[in-house]
């Protein structure tokens, strides 16, 4: 290929297409756009070379200080951050059981989970080596439930928070209970951010361990992830982790992710989020102006559910509704051009557009597309 070539778009090149995301900081579509700071960042790490322990170490102070924690890591996603919570607490500091992992033979390896809590990504607290000992019912846990599955082989207890999870007994019921059996509570908060306020308040609440991810509403590189926690516990990850040949060196992070994250991350926490939430309210309320008047559809914009990411539009639909179901209108929509990619369910199987991922202006025309499929279904 001539060196002109690399001057041209390389999605273009490529034959990659945008799309727009109404569905919020989901992998497939790309996760995050990260502010140009983030980018600026990125490319300033990417011109040479550092020390890579003595920028964990500043980035980890950084964390500290943005979440309270004792001590903070960047982790490859939230998925690494799980992986490396699971790790640290079966093996310390014990140079030895690192080496050992992922066999957990004569190690604590087990990690208590609530049945209302599963969801697929507890598998990287099991690829550390951990064996997940299920309690409670899909509508919570009763106190009791906890102790009395703790045992000498209990590394951890996990909590994971995600929209539409229970949180039946809270995290603070569970922190105590588990300190009281001498037993580390490690928190899930990937998707829980922003509000800006969950940064802090999970330490806060006592979680010996809690991960986010830094590529959802933090709106650092797709792939970076955020520790934080006690110290003990995450310099136990640290030795868990790339540069270092253990369990975590296939979620390994670079220089430059490293320094996105940490650009992101104080970006986020300076943000007016009062402001952007007012901005999204706006955004949502275009969406839903678009659809006025069309029977069989209740549109509104939701402010309030604090498991709905941002305030979305959301398209419920009437018992006089005539037209194509939702999950027909949600893949038109994603085959027009431009695709539009919006979300479906939560209470039942209404449509929804989260404002969170949509760039400006773009409100504008998933009102249009919306309008165009729902009333040529109807008629
Ligand atoms: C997104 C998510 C993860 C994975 O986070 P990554 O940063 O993509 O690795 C883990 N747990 C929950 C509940 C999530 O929503």
């Amino acid at each position: 290929m001539s060196t002109q070539t690399s001057k041209e778009s390389i999605l273009k090149r490529m034959g990659i297409r945008r799309v727009i995301n109404g569905r919020s900081w989901v992998t497939i579509l790309g996760g995050s756009v990260m502010p140009p700071e983030v980018v600026e960042a990125m490319e300033e790490a990417s011109h040479g070379y550092l020390e890579l322990e003595d920028l964990y170490t500043k980035a980890g102070e950084v964390i500290a200080r943005c979440t309270g924690a004792e001590a903070g890591l960047v982790t490859a996603g939230a998925a690494a951050g799980l992986l490396l919570e699971a790790a640290a607490c079966m093996t310390g500091g014990d140079p030895a059981k690192i080496d050992q992992l992922p066999d957990t033979e004569g190690m604590k390896n087990e990690i208590i989970i609530q049945k209302s809590q599963r969801v697929g990504y507890d598998r990287c607290f099991r690829a550390a080596g951990a064996r997940l000992v299920e309690v409670g019912s899909p509508e919570g846990t009763e106190p009791h439930e906890f102790t009395d599955a703790i045992s000498e082989k209990t590394a951890a207890i996990a909590y994971i928070y995600s929209p539409w999870l229970k949180r039946n007994p809270p995290l603070r019921e569970v922190v105590d209970l588990a300190h009281g059996a001498g037993v580390p509570v490690v928190v899930d908060g990937s998707a829980m951010l922003p509000p800006a306020e969950n940064l802090t308040r999970y330490i806060a609440d006592g979680a010996d361990m809690v991960t986010f991810s830094g590529g959802k509403g933090v709106r650092g590189p797709q792939s970076t992830g955020i520790l934080c926690g006690r110290k003990d516990l995450i310099e136990a990850a640290r030795k868990n982790m790339s540069p270092y040949a253990s369990i975590g060196r296939p979620a390994k992070v670079c220089k430059e992710e490293i320094v996105g994250l940490v650009a992101a991350l104080e970006r986020f926490v300076e943000l007016d989020h009062g402001a952007e939430w007012e901005h999204w309210v706006g955004m949502s309320q275009t969406v839903v102006d678009h659809l006025r008047g069309i029977p069989g559809i209740r549109a509104v914009v939701e402010t309030d559910n604090p498991d709905r990411q941002g305030p979305p539009a959301v398209i419920y639909f009437t018992p006089e509704w005539r037209g194509s179901s939702p999950s027909e209108i949600q893949q038109r929509l994603t085959e027009g051009d431009p695709s539009v990619h919006i979300g479906r369910g939560g209470f039942g199987d209404e449509l929804w557009v989260t404002p969170v991922t949509l760039q400006d202006g773009e409100e504008t025309i998933v009102g249009q597309r919306l309008r165009e499929e729902l009333t040529n279904s109807a008629s």
